[in-house]
């Protein structure tokens, strides 16, 4: 059993490290990171100690705490800019803590009744919002990567009926996703069986967005190979550059020519919230399946994102599988049987807590508010000499190099990181390497800014 006392004292111990911690990041004084080595860590945090001996005390807790805080990478801080890591709000925080408390895991309705109902109402929410609220379904699950797999599950289900029975139809079926897509559906389709030669790539401009005037070319190849095609993937947006495909144009094509239409949405479904930057999702509700995290840019910890399908019955039929301890009579409200994890958290509490704490209105500010941010970067960047900025973004996803064709843009980034100032990541782009930022946290201005563009030309020089 708890000791109440002992777990009382320990969380309010938390919440003040914790206070001080975000306070201290989102100011910016202390380095965005240090990366120390594992080994030294590990000495430096005791673990095998306390592995071996246990014992931790609320004083020692305390002590461990705030050395564990202050090693790892601070994602409130002004200068994180390289992962599309949200600095989440405090609410969807609480709901971590309630969760690892209360651990309601609700696939079975039964097991977690107000958790399922919550995560119902918010996955009710996000169909409204993307449009398909007709005859729609959806689920949350731990991450975009696994709501790719379980999209691409209720495309295959779709596209060949027989194939949770007899397997994946060998040489069959068709992936059409561009190079520009996230790397998780090409290993979705390579998890499901297709195997990487069903991937096909339909032509994109320069800058990585699919041509849709250029569509006819890819099933033309698919069908001269053999194949038929099992689903077509669009982004909104990439993850590398933040830009957002036609889905308006892409979505009729496959409309026209029965193709599963997948959207990607990961990162950018949030901008729905935007009436600013919802036009950038026009046509998102032409789509059989889209995947919406709300750990990006509705401000969730790590993980938190929904799978959601055109017709309800698809999610279904993904999964034809028996269990009989688990599946007896009616689904009813359970959705153990619409995805792939099994005692899934209650994952629809943080992303509610921080819709009730600051509207629909709220969060969409957030995301206009981030997007506004990496528009200045790239405008102050592109009036800047020595940087080259290859796009407008349209998200807060940015990306910009510095210097001549010789510069390496990733010994900059590197003396950057080792700095601690600022945390940039770096993308690929038509052959050549980019420094990119994500605008995720508030705490990054104008201020910052300026101070990241002079510290790159430093690092450049
Ligand atoms: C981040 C991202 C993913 C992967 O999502 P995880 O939640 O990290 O698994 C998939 N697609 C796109 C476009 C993304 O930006």
């Amino acid at each position: 059993m708890w000791n109440i006392e002992e777990f009382a004292g320990a969380a309010h111990d938390t919440v003040d490290s914790l206070a001080a911690y975000v306070s201290e990041s989102q100011a910016g004084p202390s380095p965005v990171l240090t990366n120390p080595p594992p080994g030294e860590l590990a000495a430096r945090l005791g673990l095998d100690r306390w592995i071996r001996e246990g014992g931790m005390t609320g004083e020692t807790y305390r002590g461990f705490l705030d050395d564990y805080l202050a090693t790892g990478t601070r994602v409130h801080h002004p200068g994180h800019l390289a992962h599309q890591i949200a600095a989440p709000f405090f609410p969807a925080a609480l709901a971590d803590f309630v969760h690892g408390a209360a651990n309601n895991p609700m696939a079975l309705y039964e097991m977690g009744a107000s958790a399922a109902t919550v995560e119902f109402a918010v996955i009710r929410w996000m169909l409204e919002k993307t449009g398909l609220a007709g005859q729609g379904g959806g689920v949350l699950t731990h991450g975009g990567s696994l709501a790719n797999l379980t999209a691409l599950l209720a495309a295959r289900a779709a596209a060949a009926p027989d194939a949770w029975r007899a397997g994946t139809p060998a040489g069959e079926l068709a992936l059409l996703a561009p190079p520009s897509a996230h790397y998780s559906l090409a290993r979705a389709g390579a998890i499901i069986g297709l195997g990487e030669d069903a991937v096909f790539e339909p032509a994109t401009d320069p800058l990585g967005r699919v041509l849709p005037e250029r569509l006819p070319d890819v099933l033309d190849r698919v069908r001269r190979a053999g194949r038929r095609p099992m689903a077509l993937v669009a982004g909104a947006c990439a993850t590398g550059t933040g830009l957002y495909d036609d889905l308006r144009a892409i979505g009729a094509f496959c409309r026209e020519h029965g193709i599963w239409f997948h959207v990607d949405g990961a990162h950018g479904a949030s901008a729905l919230l935007s009436e600013r930057h919802r036009h950038l999702l026009d046509g998102i509700e032409t789509a059989d399946s889209i995947t919406w995290d709300a750990h990006k840019m509705l401000g969730t910890s790590s993980l938190a994102a929904a799978v959601l399908v055109r017709r309800a019955d698809d999610l279904d039929r993904a999964f034809r599988q028996e269990a009989s301890y688990l599946f007896y009579g009616e689904q009813g409200f359970d959705t153990m049987g619409r995805t792939i994890e099994c005692s899934k958290a209650e994952l629809g509490l943080k992303v509610f807590l921080n819709l009730a704490w600051y509207g629909e209105r709220g969060l969409g500010e957030h995301v206009a508010a981030r997007y506004a941010t990496a528009r200045r970067l790239w405008e102050l960047a592109a009036a800047r000499p020595g940087f080259t900025c290859p796009y407008e973004p349209q998200s807060n996803i940015v990306c910009f190099r510095y210097g001549g064709p010789d510069t390496d843009q990733a010994a900059i980034r590197a003396r950057l990181m080792a700095q601690g100032d600022f945390y940039l990541s770096s993308a690929e782009i038509a052959g050549s390497r980019y420094l990119r930022a994500s605008v995720m946290a508030p705490a990054t201005g104008d201020k910052t800014l300026s101070a990241l563009l002079d510290a790159v030309a430093r690092a450049g020089s």
